[in-house]
């Protein structure tokens, strides 16, 4: 007994022991910053990694060292990244919109490449593909002015639209390059064009162009099976932007939502383009408010895209500019949110 009890005592004794020994060869060799971190409770979203994202995101690689972050189900603050690598270099495209989903963004990119951001591209303002941009620090942000502008005068507070969401410790970065229309980036040896190319989904949409592999990143300019959302776009001017999307021929297509595809988004957007324009001549024939007439439509195959009530948003923009307003004025953001949640029984869905 006493043999066995003096055994586990001196166990003991030579555990702390070595403990100690492994604290004090820790100590002098880890940076001060590391230190606070573990004596900082974690907050509960730094348990969740690439595996607890549900559903899982995918990555898609298009051509050598191009690839397309795809994150299902695409509904709101669920959004398309994508990442592009050579040599030392590592462009990401678009953020996302939680701390947790970003972070596995950048986890899958580092498992592909090796690589951290060593510049980000926003597609366009809106949250789900910006409020991550301060988990890619210290890379630098390019967008087009608008965006930027946007970002700063929007900050965090579309947040409150989706109550739900854990959206971790975030802060708001905005981008620190702006562009007007054009400009020419090389990622390593890969050229990369930033096109602005119109008003579509907003008033600050850049399109990422890879001319030799010919993808095409399109932000929310195109959505696979999602309904497409005018609220800061235009309807009178988005086709020439998908037109002007065709002449570049792409080969491929990453969506701001969902799959990945060709350039058979073009077609289907442009047929939801223009039944909403017949929707949108008849409300204003009518008389009819947006969400009248958005009860009164029938949507056909396309109440089987996701997130079908923007319709309302969709038909106010028309009904706006039908009326003389220039391309993404600004809508009664408050009233067409309220709508929405009408229109659709209940809150805005998302898995975010
Ligand atoms: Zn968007």
């Amino acid at each position: 007994m006493r043999d066995g009890a003096g055994k586990r005592a001196r166990t003991r004794r030579h555990r702390r022991a070595r403990d100690r020994r492994n604290r004090n060869l820790d100590q002098p060799a880890r940076p001060a910053r590391d230190i606070r971190l573990a004596a900082r409770p974690a907050p509960a979203v730094r348990r969740r990694n690439l595996m607890t994202i549900s559903p899982t995101p995918r990555v898609a690689e298009l051509a050598p060292g191009i690839f397309a972050y795809v994150q299902p189900d695409g509904s709101v603050m669920v959004n398309n990244a994508g990442f592009v690598a050579s040599g030392p270099d590592l462009l990401l495209i678009d953020t996302c919109a939680t701390e947790a989903r970003t972070k596995a963004l950048l986890g899958a990119a580092q498992a592909k490449t090796g690589l951290h951001p060593t510049l980000v591209v926003n597609t366009h303002h809106h949250g789900d593909h910006t409020f991550g941009n301060c988990v890619t620090n210290p890379a630098p942000i390019i967008s087009h002015e608008y965006a930027r502008r946007r970002i700063l005068s929007t900050g965090l507070e579309p947040m409150s639209l989706t109550p739900t969401v854990q959206f971790g410790d975030l802060v708001l970065a905005a981008p620190t390059i702006t562009i007007e229309t054009r400009a020419r980036l090389y990622v390593g040896a890969i050229e990369v064009h930033l096109l602005h190319l119109g008003v579509a989904h907003t008033a600050g949409d850049l399109v990422v162009w890879l001319p030799k592999s010919r993808v095409l990143y399109a932000g929310d300019i195109l959505f696979n099976g999602g309904t497409p959302f005018l609220i800061d776009g235009s309807l009178a001017t988005y086709d020439r932007v998908l037109d002007e999307i065709r002449d570049l021929d792409p080969r491929v297509i990453v969506p701001g939502h969902g799959d990945p595809a060709g350039t058979e988004l073009l077609d289907e957007t442009r047929d939801y383009l223009r039944w909403l324009r017949r929707v949108v001549a008849e409300a204003h024939e009518r008389g009819q408010s947006p969400l009248e007439a958005a009860r009164a439509a029938d949507p056909g195959p396309f109440s089987a895209w996701l997130d079908s009530e923007r319709l309302v948003v969709n038909i106010a923009r028309g009904l706006a500019e039908l009326k003389g307003a220039a391309p993404a004025e600004p809508l009664d953001y408050a009233q067409l949110f309220a709508d929405m949640t009408t229109l659709r029984g209940g809150p805005i869905h998302t898995l975010a």
